[in-house]
């Protein structure tokens, strides 16, 4: 079947241009056209699994949703990746993702392939006994695909610890084994330390590096002031390592609308974000609490809005972590003209490619402004999923590292992915005198090549 006969997949042709044109864009190509072949390959699945879930309601009905498993890559491991749950989630969506976590992946320099599944289920509104049943019907169908050294997936939007327990469980029954098959587990069987707060923490250790790199180490997050999007697991985490680091937080939002202060001055508590992380285990919105007195006397709350033009004052860093497509062209401009000079993307494919084509038009600072740093989602999220990794090489080996022996390793693994990305793009972009480099580009280029090689070696191409 030739492309032009595939149905529309606009989120995965999304990011398959992004990570392309950035490729085409650089010398990648020019110094080894053989990995035009590589890319054409690499973009293709290995594997698309796709399932009924029946599930029985409260009130004893018949209920049927979809299920998703996109086994993308293996060349560098076992397929990894998250599990989402949300009523958006189709193909489309799961591709662009199980794309995006190959290369992801890579960059962790952990050994891990990359894939993504979940489900069109609505967890909204849901009770714990209907959650439960349908995360057991999931899994005993996705339980004849997966394995530790086959695929192990872990939690995405709508996926939470809990989700993971009741899929674990249903797991060991049916293969009668206990083995590291997901990750994000709960901390008395088998979980890591730190997996709950590392795709936010990452985010934030990342971005501590393009501040220090940018200012030869003379500026940190202290007396930064950060828009957050989002207000679960990524954007919490994110935005209390922001906190303690000294910097800011000026807003979070959810999918009904965004919470931002309503003067200039101040920050988010660390309370206030453990108050919005309560009410999120109970699947309610922000609105519920922004009427309340203590909340509606410091915030202001925007329905159906997003942060990013509604921010009071100044905004130094932002980071995306909500969903994908949450940053629009006409928002990076209005962050740039506010002032922002840092963005990275908790969020897998956070920016859409008009708000890419702003941010990295002012990697010169000569444009009236000063210039942009933006590190993609692909870089600045690994940390979850080498967390992750983490969990499975503590699982194999019986063994829990400590808290702070995890949170080191992270630390590394972001400053690695920082580093890579950067002298990466030094050696294969093309960059006006002046001008940053390119972090997007290097990222891909990085990722890329690592899976190209091994997958070469593997006689995937030739
Ligand atoms: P959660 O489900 O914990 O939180 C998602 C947040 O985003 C909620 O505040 C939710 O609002 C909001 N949201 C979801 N969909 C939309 C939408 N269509 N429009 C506006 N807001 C929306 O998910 P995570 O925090 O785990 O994930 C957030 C992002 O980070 C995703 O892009 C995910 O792929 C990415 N990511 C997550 C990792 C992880 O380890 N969890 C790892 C790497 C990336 P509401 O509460 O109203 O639903």
């Amino acid at each position: 079947m030739t492309a032009q006969n595939l149905p529309s997949e606009p989120e995965f042709e999304q990011a398959y241009k992004e990570l392309a044109s950035t490729l085409e864009n650089s010398t990648l190509f020019q110094k080894k056209p053989e990995y035009r072949k590589a890319l054409q390959v690499v973009s293709v699945p290995e594997r698309v699994l796709q399932f009924r879930v029946v599930w029985e309601d409260d009130a004893g009905n018949v209920q049927i949703n979809r299920g998703f498993r996109v086994q993308f890559n293996s060349a560098l491991g076992p397929y990894k990746g998250g599990l989402r749950f949300h009523p958006s989630v189709n193909l489309s969506i799961l591709k662009f993702l199980g794309f995006e976590q190959i290369f992801k992946n890579a960059l962790t320099g952990l050994n891990m392939g990359g894939g993504k599944g979940g489900s069109d289920f609505d967890p909204k509104g849901k009770s714990d006994n209907e959650i439960r049943r349908f995360c057991v019907s999931f899994m005993t169908e996705l339980c004849k695909h997966i394995g530790q050294d086959t695929d192990v997936p872990a939690g995405d939007i709508g996926v939470t610890g809990r989700e993971v327990g009741f899929m674990f469980g249903q797991y060991k029954k049916i293969r009668n084994q206990w083995e590291g098959v997901l990750t994000g587990k709960g901390g008395s069987w088998g979980g890591s330390l730190i997996r709950p707060e590392a795709t936010g923490y990452g985010v934030v250790y990342y971005v501590d590096h393009m501040i220090k790199h940018a200012s030869g180490g003379k500026e940190s997050f202290v007396g930064k002031r950060v828009a957050v999007s989002g207000s679960g697991n990524v954007a919490q985490y994110a935005a209390l390592k922001v906190i303690e680091l000294g910097g800011s937080v000026v807003s979070l939002s959810d999918s009904q609308g965004a919470l931002v202060l309503a003067t200039e001055e101040g920050s988010f508590t660390a309370e206030e974000i453990e108050q919005i992380a309560a009410i999120k285990v109970e699947r309610k919105q922000i609105a519920e609490l922004a009427s309340t007195a203590a909340f509606s006397s410091k915030f202001k709350y925007i329905p159906g809005a997003r942060p990013w033009t509604n921010i009071v004052g100044r905004i130094d860093v932002a980071l995306p972590s909500a969903t994908q497509n949450e940053v629009s062209g006409e928002e990076a401009k209005a962050l740039i003209a506010a002032g922002c000079k840092f963005i990275a993307e908790g969020s897998n494919m956070g920016s859409t490619q008009e708000a890419i084509d702003v941010f990295e038009a002012h990697r010169e600072a000569n444009q009236g402004g000063a210039a942009i740093w933006y590190a993609p989602g692909k870089a600045a999220n690994a940390g979850g999923v080498a967390v992750s990794g983490l969990e499975m090489a503590q699982n194999s080996s019986r063994v829990s590292w400590t808290r702070e022996e995890v949170d080191s390793r992270l630390k590394g693994i972001m400053e690695d992915c920082f580093n890579n990305g950067l002298a990466t793009a030094k050696e294969y972009v093309p960059s006006a005198e002046g001008s940053l480099p390119s972090l997007v580009a290097g990222s891909n280029i990085a990722g890329f090549t690592k899976v190209a090689e091994a997958m070469k070696d593997h006689g995937d191409w030739w």
